[in-house]
């Protein structure tokens, strides 16, 4: 029977739970045990997929394209394990679910309440990944104990400990222990307020993790320890960590966090160091250099929009041993200080919708294309290099992607990105999002196939549209290599320029699948082409 292992978070938010809950997966994972990884959010949203990045950050999208919350990409990058539909429940799912049960008639008779019908609905879900026969299901609880949407969520799962039972189930509770500059003092009463809420509910957590800005002193253990009814070895301190947050497993492995809930669970594995994760470290630690990679977005100002493009990035500095230092370009910023470009050794254009900012991401491509500036175009990335292409190659002054036609108030003269629909002539709207993996085959001799070293690869999607297929054989006349295509529906994947040292673009969303010990290879070749450019430029 799987083990549950369920993370709560307690006094503020922000406090990297995802990033915890994920390094204890990494750690149960370095032992040897197979898990499944859970993320409730107590939102109404069905899926975070509508919401602006301003509300939400990056909408994370799994190989059988459900649209998820952005720890799930962290889950990935310290698992290494994919993620699924089942591994991100929100409350909007649930109630849209029992509500139709509802209205099917499959309640006939009885009253719809909160428990034990939502209640349940949150278990049954949870209780799915049971299929897959993991030793272990580690549930994240969005939010913070107190909310008032995230009730529900703890009371199921408090009703999932007693229905599997105390050796099958443990809390784990992070919480925040503040340093008070005037009082020159830890103070432990917001966590000892925090379980005795958590208490409150039924829920008694068997380990804490307290992230904290300074170090803790044996008294402030044995304090918490005592307080909030945890055996002292169960307190454990998280701090601030120096250089990358991909510390954190190290940091949890050396207090022993995963011999405590192998012991809790009684479940016996020899423990492993953690080989490959030190050696990241050490990497991230002393770098042989440091190279400056523009992003160019529209969503610059926000820390979590672009967060697996970003991590990706480090990713392939950490190939290279290389710090990557991110500039993060307004596009629009471009259209009035194009010297900006030149300030970095590589350019990447996200993934994105909307017209705001495309003439500054198009005129970035541009720059990329002339001056020999490594170049990544993902998605709307892609696409914009191909407009450019057309517009400032192909001489068709006009193109443009029709997903603007409305904002702009034109229909394109040139549709050289447009819906599918559109390329097969036919009027109805289709299904909207090509979302989740999808096969390309890459072209032999071309920087994506040396990169990836296989022809046949699967890369996760989330757009609508996709590249004129009737403008192909203008853009390769003008020497634009197609380098993939989709086996299946025969849409252009990839596309590369020759005689450039590297301006690559994909379709599809390859930060998805990067993780730090194993960086995606478009990311890896992409940050090596910008070292070699700048070692080019300023020999040191
Ligand atoms: N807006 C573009 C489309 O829908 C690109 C989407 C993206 O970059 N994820 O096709």
């Amino acid at each position: 029977m799987a083990k549950y292992l369920i993370v709560t978070g307690g006094v503020v938010s922000s406090l990297g739970k995802g990033i915890t809950a994920a390094s204890i997966g990494r750690l149960l994972i370095n032992r040897g045990l197979s898990i499944r990884m859970v993320k409730l959010d107590p939102y109404l949203n069905i899926d975070p997929g509508t919401m602006s990045p301003y509300q939400h950050g990056e909408v994370y999208v799994t190989d059988d394209g459900a649209e998820t919350d952005l720890d799930l990409g962290h889950y990935e990058r310290y698992t290494g394990q994919p993620t699924s539909q089942k591994s991100n429940i929100t409350a909007g799912r649930i109630y849209w679910d029992v509500l139709q049960k509802e209205r099917r008639g499959d309640y006939l008779g009885g009253t719809v309440q909160m428990i034990p019908h939502i209640s349940n609905e949150i278990k049954e879900k949870i209780r799915r990944l049971e299929d897959e026969s993991p030793d272990v299901i580690l549930i994240e609880l969005g939010g913070t104990v107190g909310d008032i949407e995230g009730l529900i969520f703890l009371e199921a799962l408090r009703q999932l400990g007693a229905d599997v039972g105390r050796d099958n189930s443990m809390y784990i509770h992070l919480t925040y222990v503040p340093y008070i500059k005037a009082a020159k003092e830890v103070k432990t009463k917001p966590t000892q307020q925090s379980v005795a809420k958590l208490r409150e509910i039924g829920i008694l957590p068997q380990i804490l993790v307290c992230r904290t800005e300074v170090n803790l002193t044996g008294e402030h253990l044995d304090k918490l320890a005592m307080f909030c009814n945890v055996p002292r070895e169960c307190v454990i301190v998280e701090k601030d960590v120096e250089t990358s947050i991909y510390e954190i497993p190290l940091v949890l492995a050396e207090q022993g966090v995963d011999e405590q809930i192998l012991n809790h669970f009684r479940i016996v594995r020899p423990s492993r160091p953690l080989k490959d994760w030190q050696k990241l470290i050490s990497v991230i630690r002393n770098p042989k250099g440091t190279v400056r990679i523009g992003v160019v977005g529209k969503y610059s100002e926000l820390q979590d929009a672009y967060k697996s493009i970003y991590e990706a990035l480090y990713h392939g500095g950490y190939a290279a041993e290389y710090k990557v230092d991110i500039v993060k370009i307004a596009a629009e910023d471009i259209e009035t200080n194009p010297a900006i470009l030149k300030t970095v050794s590589g350019l990447l254009i996200p993934g994105g919708f909307g017209l705001r900012g495309m003439e500054g991401k198009i005129r970035a491509a541009q720059y990329a294309r002339e001056n020999n500036t490594p170049f990544l175009g993902i998605c709307l990335g892609l696409q914009c290099a191909v407009i450019e292409f057309a517009r400032n190659v192909c001489g068709l002054t006009h193109a443009h992607s029709t997903e603007f036609d409305a904002e702009r108030g034109v229909k394109t003269e040139h549709p050289v990105v447009c819906l599918l629909e559109e390329q097969r002539n036919v009027t109805e709207k289709g299904g909207t999002m090509r979302l989740g993996a999808y096969p390309c085959v890459l072209e032999k001799n071309t920087k994506a196939f040396k990169a990836y070293d296989q022809e046949k690869i699967s890369e996760r999607h989330r757009h609508r549209y996709e590249v004129n297929n009737h403008y192909r054989e203008q853009f390769e006349k003008n020497g634009l290599i197609i380098s993939g295509i989709n086996p299946d529906i025969g849409v252009i994947e990839m596309i590369e320029l020759p005689d450039h040292p590297w301006f690559v673009a994909t379709q599809a969303h390859p930060e998805l699948k990067s993780q730090p010990v194993l960086p995606h290879p478009l990311f890896r070749e992409f940050i090596a082409a910008a070292i070699k450019k700048q070692l080019m430029e300023n020999p040191s």
